[in-house]
């Protein structure tokens, strides 16, 4: 740091930040963390976390988890993050149809289970354990961290970028990166999502909770339901939680809408649906909730020496895979600029190509949105269509 001007500034300590400060730090930046939150590693929101479906190419890579060394492994990218904590093994994907007498398998339970972590479809983890880990590098690479520090102005002063925070404090850097999360305030700042097209606000409520029976344990069970007024459809999700044990984490989530309550969407499942025999002797032990506004990815990650990173400039989710590639390659295209002395666009463009090839090019992110699209079939249609599907499918 020469006179108080850090070499980058990370604002957000989710995966995508903490790996930012913590490839910076290690190698050889100056660096300030800014999160908003008192705890870094404490997660509020829900989101419990899971290690991407290991089948299939994400955003160019295929992570995956090796319980074996205790790592999540980024074969294409060539690294690894260490995760000591508690995991969960899961080996189907369940759909039922609204009025509970269906299911349309994805994935074989019986036999994937039998072959246990070598045929699963993929393993829950703690992302409050994650965080701890790329925490601790973070704290050992020489990041200084500020927590309880809420980011509220970014501006380029000559050569600098100069962030101002809710509790008065100034900071200054050569260079930023924005990795505050889904509804980003440095995106909003910077007007870069005037780039974007905004498709409207997601919400949800979870419950962790334990003693609840859905017939296929080790699975994702996923019934399909409609909201009663509005005819909504809602992602309603039954899994295993890494939190505790015996601990389930059950899920309501969809559009945001003055008539839906998704707290009483998930009691109503609970108390007074075709899947209420599922919690018949289950106990709440934790709740909670989510808002996300949704907007197409940002097509360029960069503007005034600020490159965003993970869900700060994506759709729906860069999941944690996505979020940590993105932190990881925009401290390192970081480390050259200053190396070469290009302080500027051209001295990130490797991080900007990157992102555009394996973001917005890599995958279309209507896909996500066409999840959503249960509402054009309509509840009686669901059920009708649903059944015709028999027999096991992939994955
Ligand atoms: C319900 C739900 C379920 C999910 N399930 C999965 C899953 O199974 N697997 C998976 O991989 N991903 C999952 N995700 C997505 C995953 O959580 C995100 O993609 C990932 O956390 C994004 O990481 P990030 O670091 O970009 O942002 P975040 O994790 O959102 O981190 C942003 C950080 O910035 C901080 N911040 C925000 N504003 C400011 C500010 N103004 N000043 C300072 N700090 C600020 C926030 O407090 C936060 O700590 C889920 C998300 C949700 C909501």
């Amino acid at each position: 740091m020469s006179n108080n001007v850090y070499d980058v500034i990370v604002v957000g300590a989710g995966p995508a930040g903490l790996m930012a400060a913590k490839v910076a730090g290690e190698n050889g930046l100056s660096v300030a963390l800014l999160e908003r939150k008192d705890s870094i590693t404490a997660i509020q929101r829900s989101c419990q976390t899971m290690v991407a479906i290991e089948d299939e190419y994400y955003f160019g890579e295929r992570m995956y988890f090796d319980d074996k060394q205790r790592r999540l492994v980024f074969p294409v990218n060539n690294f690894s993050v260490p995760y000591s904590g508690p995991y969960k093994n899961f080996y189907a994907w369940h759909i039922y149809t609204p009025d509970g007498k269906h299911c349309i398998k994805l994935g074989n339970y019986e036999k994937n289970k039998e072959g246990g972590s070598k045929t699963r479809l993929s393993a829950f983890y703690n992302k409050h354990e994650l965080l701890k880990g790329l925490f601790k590098d973070v704290q050992e690479s020489g990041v200084r961290v500020f927590s309880g520090t809420n980011v509220i102005a970014h501006r380029r002063e000559g050569d600098v970028n100069q962030i101002a925070t809710a509790e008065g404090g100034i900071f200054r850097g050569v260079f930023t990166i924005a990795a505050d999360g889904i509804n980003s305030r440095l995106m909003r700042i910077l007007n870069l999502n005037r780039e974007r097209m905004f498709y409207g606000t997601l919400k949800g409520a979870g419950y962790y909770m334990t003693g609840v029976r859905p017939p296929y344990p080790e699975s994702i069970n996923y019934p399909l339901v409609f909201h009663k007024s509005t005819q909504y459809p809602i992602m309603l999700w039954v899994g295993l939680s890494p939190y505790g044990e015996d601990e389930y984490w059950v899920y309501a989530g969809g559009p945001a809408h003055p008539e839906i309550d998704y707290k009483e969407v998930i009691d109503h499942a609970i108390q007074d649906s075709p899947f209420s025999h599922w919690f018949a002797d289950a106990t709440v032990v934790r709740r909670h909730a989510h808002v996300a506004n949704i907007w197409s990815p940002t097509p360029t990650p960069f503007k005034d020496n600020v490159l965003i990173v993970g869900d700060a400039g994506w759709t729906v989710e860069a999941e944690c895979t996505g979020s940590m590639m993105s932190g990881r390659k925009a401290a390192n295209a970081i480390s050259e600029a200053i190396r070469e002395g290009k302080l500027n666009r051209e001295g990130v463009r490797k991080y900007i190509d990157w992102w555009q090839k394996s973001f917005p090019d890599f995958m279309d992110y209507k896909e996500f949105l066409a999840l959503l699209s249960g509402g054009l079939l309509g509840e009686d249609a669901v059920n009708y269509l649903y059944k015709l599907v028999t027999g096991i499918l992939p994955c």
